[in-house]
């Protein structure tokens, strides 16, 4: 169980908050800065050996708050030499996993927003795993600096991207996953681009809405896999609550009020949804919209049977695309020997 009276976490503070804590506790305001910096630009939290931080306020610190960096129940590197993931430990014992991965000289982490996952996706192991809780704020923005850790301490280089992909549904966490994106955007600390912060979702309608009604500067992909309402909620459950001309009308009204484009998440299953006829009606659901299509050969999981597809039938499927005018990339299978792919990310508990 989590001690609901544990103290809060500095981690799931935003500037602004850390600022009305410190104020509240009567010291100077500006100490705020010196604080945030310490934690979010260089990573840590040993506050007393930050000059000029008055002593009665590293020792409130340290009554009242927590800061601390989640555990490293294991952390396995891919043959690949690109991909390295991390099981990280959580104070209540539940365990996640984070994912660092290189591609075309950037690096990138893959944070998980819950422990596990409720929606059930058939090839997901986050889906075969379950639902065991939300993550809060704090644990979302130190899983990013766990990577930036990793990187000063290694190669010496600043994280500029991430990706809202690991395990869970981001959008069933809505508060503490936007509330981290500011946290990790701020330009006082890790000063993610927020174009470069993508979230995706399995496509829960009313969270696609409520970005673009809060105008969320993160980029948005949305998990497809069918182009029709049966072969969709074959593969992903929820698409029973919201169908797809539901979530459709959601994406265009996304992109008409954030003046973008979308990108679309497409597994590619060998004979389920690999086809030319599976291209043509993606080509026709998607055709004039602003989209960009990644296409993701299928990830092994142990609760799910079927293939990957082949790379013949993947630039089958571009071109496909490409008639209707629609941009795609087909993803690199990266981390695969570690089970750090899309969709393979999961833990015991
Ligand atoms: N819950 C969110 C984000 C996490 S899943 C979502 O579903 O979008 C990240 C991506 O991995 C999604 O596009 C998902 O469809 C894909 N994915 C899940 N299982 C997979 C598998 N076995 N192989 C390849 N991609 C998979
Ligand atoms: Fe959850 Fe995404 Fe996996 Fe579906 S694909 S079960 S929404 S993590």
């Amino acid at each position: 169980m989590r001690n609901e009276s544990a103290p809060p976490s500095l981690l799931g503070l935003s500037r602004d908050g850390l600022t009305a804590l410190v104020s509240e506790w009567s010291f100077k305001a500006i100490h705020a800065r010196s604080i945030w910096r310490h934690l979010h630009a260089y990573g840590r939290t040993d506050f007393g050996t930050l000059g000029g931080l008055p002593a009665g306020l590293i020792d409130r610190l340290s009554l009242s708050t927590t800061a601390s960096w989640l555990g490293i129940a294991r952390d396995t590197e891919s043959r690949d030499g690109f991909t390295r993931k991390y099981l990280l430990q959580l104070d209540d014992g539940k365990q996640i996993e984070t994912v660092l991965m290189r591609y075309a000289g950037r690096v990138t982490a893959c944070v998980s927003t819950q422990a596990g996952c409720a929606m059930g996706c058939v090839f997901c192991a986050t889906g075969q795993m379950g639902f065991a809780r939300h993550l809060t704020t704090a644990e979302i923005v130190a899983q990013a600096l766990h990577v930036s850790r990793v990187l000063a301490a290694s190669t010496g280089e600043r994280l500029r991207n991430l990706v809202l992909m690991g395990m869970g549904e981001p959008l069933h966490n809505y508060d503490a996953t936007i509330a981290a994106t500011h946290i990790l955007g701020d330009t006082a600390g890790l000063a993610l681009s927020p174009a470069r912060m993508t979230l995706s979702t399995v496509g829960v309608v009313p969270g696609i809405v409520r970005l673009a009604d809060d105008r969320e500067p993160v980029s948005l992909a949305v998990s497809l896999h069918g182009a029709t309402q049966e072969a969709r909620a074959a593969m992903v459950p929820v698409a029973k609550a919201w169908p797809l001309d539901v979530l459709m009308e959601a994406c265009r009204y996304y992109c008409d009020t954030m003046d973008r484009h979308i990108f679309y998440e497409w597994t590619l299953i060998e004979g389920a949804n690999d086809r030319p006829e599976d291209a043509h009606a993606l080509g026709r659901l998607l055709e004039r919209q602003r989209a960009h299509v990644n296409l993701i050969p299928l990830n092994p999981t142990d609760g799910y049977g079927g293939l990957p597809t082949t790379p013949h039938a993947a630039r089958q499927f571009q071109s496909v695309l490409a008639e209707y005018g629609l941009p795609s990339t087909v993803r690199q299978r990266r981390g695969i020997d570690i089970a750090a792919g899309c969709g393979q990310l999961a833990s015991a508990r």
